[in-house]
């Protein structure tokens, strides 16, 4: 069927969907929501670390009536005790299947899941993580900072223009730093030039980074030849592309 031929794949491929229910809604700015989520079977056994996502499945009525599409979006809390875990959205301006189903999420709303879990770790010897990106890596950066050991040195880089940013959730940490870019050109230009002026080459560097398309080009562009790092120092990721849906 040519409708939901993700779903179909991801059949084929075995991988399961679990049902989750909404708990809560709650608003860090009105572009930035966080939602928490009761889940039956989806955390049995899951195994958890930083940059964790999962597969979203929402409606996307352009298609048709019943049509999913799926989306990727971060764990920002996993508790398995209660069975229930939270996610972060960024509520886009541009209308999109993911964005207007959280705008419009409410307590007790019914939403399947799927998990294609690839761990990520950052190698032996890393003293200085540095972890960039805008606000749809934020869940991703925050996940990082939760989890890497104390002695490890953290710099964050977020190209965000909304004069409320200061109000979005940040993890706080001794050996840590916040730095937040306001875009000048076109995506990650600002970010990338903020990252040259502020990270000098050196051993024991790994880079996160994420976002959109062409703001994770102009960061790894300064992975490469500023920052001179070897593949295994560094992992980037396209989260969205600025006028184009997913899928
Ligand atoms: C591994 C992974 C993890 C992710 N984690 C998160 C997360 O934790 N939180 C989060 O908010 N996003 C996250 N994203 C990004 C999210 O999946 C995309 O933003 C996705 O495009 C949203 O789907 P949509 O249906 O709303 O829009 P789509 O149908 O994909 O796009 C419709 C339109 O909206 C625009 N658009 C999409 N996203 C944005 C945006 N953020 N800002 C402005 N315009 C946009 C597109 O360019 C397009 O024009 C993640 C993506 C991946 C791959």
């Amino acid at each position: 069927m040519a409708a939901n031929w993700q779903r179909g794949i991801m059949r084929l491929m075995r991988i399961e969907n679990h049902e989750t229910r909404v708990l809560e809604v709650e608003d860090f700015t009105p572009w930035y929501r966080r939602v928490t989520f009761a889940a039956d079977t989806l955390l049995d056994g899951l195994e958890t670390f930083p940059t964790l996502w999962l597969r979203l499945w929402v409606p996307n009525p352009s298609k048709g009536a019943g049509f999913l599409v799926q989306r990727g979006y971060t764990f920002v809390s996993v508790d398995h005790k209660r069975k229930r875990f939270s996610l972060d959205f960024v509520l886009h301006d541009v209308a999109g299947p993911a964005g207007d189903w959280a705008k419009m999420v409410a307590p007790n709303d019914r939403v399947e899941v799927a998990l294609t879990p690839a761990k990520i770790d950052i190698p032996e010897g890393t003293h200085t993580l540095v972890l960039a990106g805008d606000a749809t890596a934020l869940p991703a950066i925050n996940s990082w900072l939760e989890s890497v050991p104390e002695n490890v040195q953290t710099h964050v880089f977020i190209e965000e223009d909304h004069a409320d940013r200061e109000y979005l959730p940040m993890v706080q940490r001794e050996r840590g730093t916040w730095l937040w870019v306001n875009r000048d050109g076109a995506r990650g230009e600002a970010l990338a030039s903020a990252m040259r002026a502020a990270v000098p080459e050196q051993a024991g560097l790994y880079v996160w980074g994420a976002g959109e398309k062409t703001l994770v080009k102009n960061v790894r562009g300064v992975l490469r030849e500023h920052l001179r790092l070897e593949r295994g120092q560094y992992f980037t990721q396209f989260y969205w592309i600025e006028g184009k849906a997913t899928g």
